[in-house]
């Protein structure tokens, strides 16, 4: 099978998951899109409404700011992968849990396994501690981490992880908006854009 069958094969099974509780209040799951042969792989937090009608990541405001944040970085959506570390939409808009994080990351490793990143950007303080930890890095707060980059081994391929602030603080703080522009024009330097 081809890698773009075998990330077919993981998204069908997120389609109809089981595994916690989110998958009780969920109306669609969101397995994550982009390219197989994306160099970079964007991690989110989970689903919003929007993303949970629709099935598809970053859809919804925080989505609109993340294309601008691409733009700003050189990077256009369709040739990176885009997902989260929940696939199932937490109730009213809070975090995912331990729990909800630690049965759902199986498909994430599964998606880095395939896809090979060079880069993984984590995006907010859930999927920056979850990569760091794989990677068996610290993590204390997302704003000591971001905007550095982490040259790291992960399952046995040569990975930088790069932190940022998730997109959506920047819709109501005026400063993560331009830490966030600052991170993503560092981002598209670093890949020589
Ligand atoms: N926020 C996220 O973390 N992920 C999405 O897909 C949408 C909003």
């Amino acid at each position: 099978m081809s890698v773009e069958e075998l990330l077919e094969a993981v998204a069908a099974e997120i389609m109809v998951c089981p595994r916690c509780r989110l998958s009780a209040t969920r109306k669609k799951a969101v397995p994550g899109e982009g390219s197989a042969q994306s160099r970079v792989m964007f991690v989110g937090e989970g689903p919003g409404r929007n993303e949970d009608l629709v099935g598809r990541p970053f859809v919804g405001q925080a989505g609109k700011f993340l294309d601008t944040l691409l733009t700003e970085s050189g990077l256009i959506r369709n040739e990176v992968f885009v997902c989260n570390v929940a696939r199932c939409r937490p109730p009213e808009n809070r975090g995912p849990l331990p729990d909800e994080i630690e049965a759902c990351t199986p498909y994430l490793n599964r998606q880095i396994a395939l896809i090979k990143p060079k880069l993984i950007v984590s995006l907010g303080k859930h999927s920056t501690a979850y990569v760091l930890s794989k990677a068996k890095l610290p993590f204390d707060s997302i704003t000591k981490t971001r905007g550095k980059l982490y040259e790291t081994k992960l399952w046995g391929m040569q990975i930088t992880i790069f932190p940022t602030l998730h997109p959506a603080a920047a819709l109501y703080n005026g400063k993560y908006k331009d830490q966030l522009v600052e991170d993503f024009r560092l981002l598209g330097k670093n890949l020589g854009r």
